[in-house]
């Protein structure tokens, strides 16, 4: 099996206390070799990132520490902030040089050269997205556009004692020389084709070599900028939005990193300033979607095939598809909110940067489910909460949430507040039900494993729930059947344009109440 290196926790070295808890400041990365089965393993993810979060923020960084982020106390990274907004004006400019150098070149010719491939700011960083005009890969590839003649295949043209083979010297020399135009427009070639220059073949084979491992070169420097830049628990980019939402007025403080996952970041602070029609709750939890787009490969399914999103799917770059991401959490929260389901009130969504509200106090956010010991009167209480919260969730809210474990419960006030909804999808999603099922089979494990007593079966549950009233009684048999359904539904979809009624609910489920 594949070893994969995995970055470990950093270290909490020497120096500062901040510097060990602050995600700005730099920290050390050791590695770990693991299995490839190993990284795919969910459990073990929620593992790495509970030792992650230990081993980095032992607790939540206390006030007395210091602001983390304030409207008077701005760090030493903004320093570092201007210097890379610099530079990213700087890539503008290239950029924008490089433009008008392709129209010159191109003019109003019908075959045309690009240079989007050698842009500095890559399109997906264009922070122009303020406009919200989706990018389209309009790019094509350069190395195709003007392809230099070529000799027919039977090896040679013209007649009698005319005839040039491809292997003619001046027609060869001249293709080496158009062949040197596809080299990546940094690499100066100069005027070839107007001196009709001739190169020959080794020269020519010596010149794109050169080239070519000039680009891997460049190529190797843009990398070595990502990786370093999610190595840190925010980007340069993000931090700027966070540190705006601090200078309008909108947060006071953020104060520290609550959680580092895989695919978020999440930070506390203290609200700012009511607007007119905003109440900003006293403490906030800022959720941060990773831009790393890697891990969110995985989670294409979710998304892509949600009828609210499909459309807007295929159209979108990797930035987009995360912000929507973070949107869709707050679609979701907001509908849960209406239900009533306890859950983390939206405060305020940019880009990829989620406000809520914070669900804990003076810091502390509440105890996972999973972390919390309760009395069994308590437990029994949570059990029958959960199941009326899945119930309206699906009926209500007309969602499944699709990570519903005792990981994304918390335990406050005495009642479970639902969280992490971003992956959140209707019931008539391609997978809703075995999604459902999947939530149902964590829940009644939970209960169970707790000594709740009255705690239905992942199968009884899903019934329950979905009111679906599937009767098998092996799970086997229990999740063809919900496969046979949602096949049934999308079959029903794709000649009707609707969903099958029976999704929708015939009559309340039944409420399990105390
Ligand atoms: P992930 O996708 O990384 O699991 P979550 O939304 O589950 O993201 O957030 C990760 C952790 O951050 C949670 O387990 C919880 O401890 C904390 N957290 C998230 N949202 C809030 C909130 N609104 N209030 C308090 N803590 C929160
Ligand atoms: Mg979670």
């Amino acid at each position: 099996m594949d070893s994969v290196e995995v970055a470990a926790a950093p270290d909490a070295g020497p120096g500062p206390a901040w510097q060990s808890k602050c995600p700005w400041g730099a920290h050390n990365t050791t590695s770990m070799s693991c299995s490839l089965a190993d990284v795919m393993s969910e459990q073990l993810a929620k593992e790495l990132q509970l030792e992650e979060e230990n081993a980095a923020f032992p607790e939540v960084v206390a006030v007395a520490e210091g602001p983390f982020i304030t409207g008077e106390n701005i760090d030493t990274s903004s320093d570092l902030m201007l210097a890379q907004m610099l530079q990213m004006e700087f890539d503008r400019e290239y950029d924008a040089q490089l433009r008008r150098e392709e129209k010159k070149i191109n003019g109003d010719s019908k075959v045309s050269i690009s240079f989007e491939n050698y842009r500095k700011v890559h399109p997906y960083d264009s922070d122009s997205s303020e406009d919200e005009v989706d990018w389209q890969d309009t790019r094509h590839d350069p190395y195709r556009a003007d392809k230099p003649t070529t000799t027919p295949r039977k090896g040679f043209i013209g007649k009698g004692k005319d005839i040039t083979t491809k292997h003619d010297e001046v027609v060869c020399g001249r293709k080496n020389t158009a062949r040197m135009e596809n080299f990546a427009p940094e690499f100066q070639v100069g005027d070839g084709i107007g001196m009709d220059l001739k190169l020959s073949n080794q020269v020519f084979n010596a010149l794109k070599q050169h080239a070519y491992s000039e680009e891997r070169r460049s190529a190797r420097l843009h990398e070595k900028k990502e990786h370093s830049t999610a190595e840190k628990a925010v980007d340069p980019k993000t931090r700027l939005l966070m540190y705006k939402m601090v200078n309008s007025g909108m947060l006071e403080t953020i104060t520290g990193c609550v959680s580092t996952g895989k695919e978020s970041v999440v930070f506390h602070a203290y609200g700012g300033n009511a607007t007119e029609d905003k109440v900003i709750p006293p403490e906030c939890a800022i959720k941060v979607f990773k831009t790393t787009l890697n891990e969110f490969k995985n989670r294409d399914k979710y998304i892509k095939d949600d009828y609210r999103f499909k459309d807007r799917f295929s159209k979108l770059n990797p930035r987009k598809i995360i912000r929507m991401w973070a949107e869709k959490e707050m679609h979701n929260l907001t509908r849960m909110q209406n239900a009533g389901i306890p859950c983390p009130q939206v405060v305020i969504l940019k880009k990829h940067v989620l406000v809520m509200s914070f669900i804990g106090q003076d810091q502390v956010p509440a105890p996972k489910l999973k972390d919390v010991t309760l009395s069994s009167e308590d437990m029994k209480k949570a059990y029958y909460q959960v199941l009326n919260m899945m119930q309206q969730l699906y009926k209500e809210c007309n969602l499944v949430h699709a990570d519903l474990s005792e990981y994304n419960m918390l335990w406050h006030d005495g009642k479970v507040w639902l969280i992490d909804v971003s992956q959140s999808v209707e019931p008539t999603h391609p997978h809703g039900l075995e999604f459902l099922f999947r939530d149902c089979r964590n829940v009644a494990q939970f209960f169970q494993k707790a000594g709740v007593a009255e705690a239905l079966n992942e199968r009884e549950l899903f019934n329950a729930v979905s009111h679906l009233n599937i009767t098998a009684d092996n799970e086997v048999d229990f999740q063809a059947e919900i496969e046979a359904l949602e096949k049934m539904n999308e079959d029903h979809v794709q000649n009707h344009g609707k969903k099958l009624p029976v999704f929708s609910g015939d009559g309340d489920p039944p409420i399990y109440a105390e």
